[in-house]
């Protein structure tokens, strides 16, 4: 949910004072948190805290800070003053820019979308309201369980039309209906985190909330650059920096009913697997040529890219699955390895001479891939930047 904030802040600058250019600083000294921020941190609070009370949490935040840059709007300032805050079927975009937490926090789509509803429910009870909440929870689950395209597909049954990224052409419209279009073009057309964050701004409109709602589901398709994650986290008081903390390490526990990724995988079947093959694979590679087939589980790759038995059963679910394969004592280590065996051959002998066929050389870019994605500056990088 990092992500939401970063889209917070960077925005919040161009709020009231739209830029229809893309080259932008990301980060200046006019940048601050805003109501977006503020609403994240407290639906990520309703669940560190564990009582999942949405509405005391965002009250409580929302009056811990009364007056951030930009201010609350009209209707939710009146909710935030009240002794006896109640829903007043809004449609806004407030609802969908800040539950981004609940799209990490469970397990199934099932629970995420229940949820996902309540957080909404204490100010935006229109149908609207609900769904863009609805929405983007849903956005971030599937896409950090099975990425972006995915993630796009199902959400076509939510807002079947979108609309395609025009720098500065963007009306201004605070409306769920009218802001998830714009975000799921957005994230069509991008390629990575930075850029949506940056066409997310240029559209124009706006800018913090779009910022955030795309900054929300962009952490879960591509994980967020670890100098723009430590640049925003300046931006926030120590109050809301432990929260996310709390949260992180939350998930990472394995009793929590959030995610885990070491209970979550089966990596069993790798070390089957390896535990057969790995040293032959390792020879082949250190000889330059490979000459039998092992590909699935010695370079994983991501879910969808084949059809036969072995490229479905040693897919890869995710990003996720690709941080616990890599954390993995045996599995991240043997795949350094033979990163490192192939790196030998850099300059001097052509990619797909040493993996033995075109296909195995798209395999082995889209296991790169997924693993650089997982741990930047690792071998993996080294190995995309020599071959491809
Ligand atoms: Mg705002």
């Amino acid at each position: 949910m990092l992500g939401a904030i970063i889209g917070d802040i960077v925005g919040s600058r161009f709020e009231f004072n739209n830029t229809n250019r893309l080259d932008f600083e990301l980060f200046t000294p006019e940048c601050s948190f805003t109501d977006d921020t503020i609403c994240t941190i407290a639906i990520a609070n309703a669940l560190t805290s564990g009582d999942k009370n949405y509405k005391e949490e965002l009250h409580r935040w929302c009056n811990a800070h009364r007056f951030p840059m930009g201010g609350y709007g009209g209707s939710f300032a009146r909710w935030v003053a009240s002794s006896n805050p109640q829903p007043y079927n809004s449609f806004g975009n407030g609802s969908a820019m800040r539950v981004a937490a609940i799209g990490w926090w469970f397990d199934t789509l099932e629970e995420v979308q229940a949820e996902a509803e309540k957080t909404a429910l204490p100010t935006h009870n229109h149908p609207e309201g609900i769904k863009g909440a609805v929405a983007t929870a849903t956005a971030i689950f599937l896409a950090r369980k099975h990425g972006k395209e995915s993630m796009l597909t199902a959400l076509k049954d939510f807002y079947p039309t979108w609309v395609e990224p025009q720098l500065g052409k963007n009306p201004f419209n605070e409306t769920c209906q009218g802001t998830l279009p714009v975000v799921l073009g957005i994230l069509n057309k991008a390629h990575n985190f930075e850029e949506a964050l940056r066409y997310a701004i240029a559209v124009g409109g706006d800018s913090d909330t779009i910022g955030a709602i795309v900054g929300s589901i962009s952490e879960a398709i591509w994980g967020i650059p670890e100098e723009i994650a430590q640049t925003a986290l300046s931006y926030l008081p120590e109050t809301m920096r432990k929260v996310i903390t709390d949260f992180h390490y939350a998930l990472k526990q394995p009793t929590n009913s959030a995610t885990s990724s070491i209970t979550t995988y089966d990596l069993n079947r790798f070390i089957e697997a390896q535990e057969r093959d790995y040293t032959t694979a390792l020879h082949e590679i250190q000889n330059g040529r490979k000459v039998s087939h092992w590909i699935w589980y010695i370079f994983p790759q991501r879910k969808g890219l084949g059809h036969s038995h072995n490229s479905k059963f040693y897919a890869l679910d995710g990003v996720e699955e690709a941080r616990a394969y890599l954390e993995h004592p045996i599995l991240g280590e043997r795949l350094r390895t033979i990163c490192r065996a192939l790196l030998t051959h850099a300059g001097k002998r052509d990619i797909e001479h040493i993996m033995g066929s075109q296909i195995d050389v798209i395999k082995l870019q889209s296991s790169m891939n997924i693993f650089n994605k997982v741990a930047p500056g690792d071998v993996f990088q080294q190995v995309l930047d020599a071959f491809f």
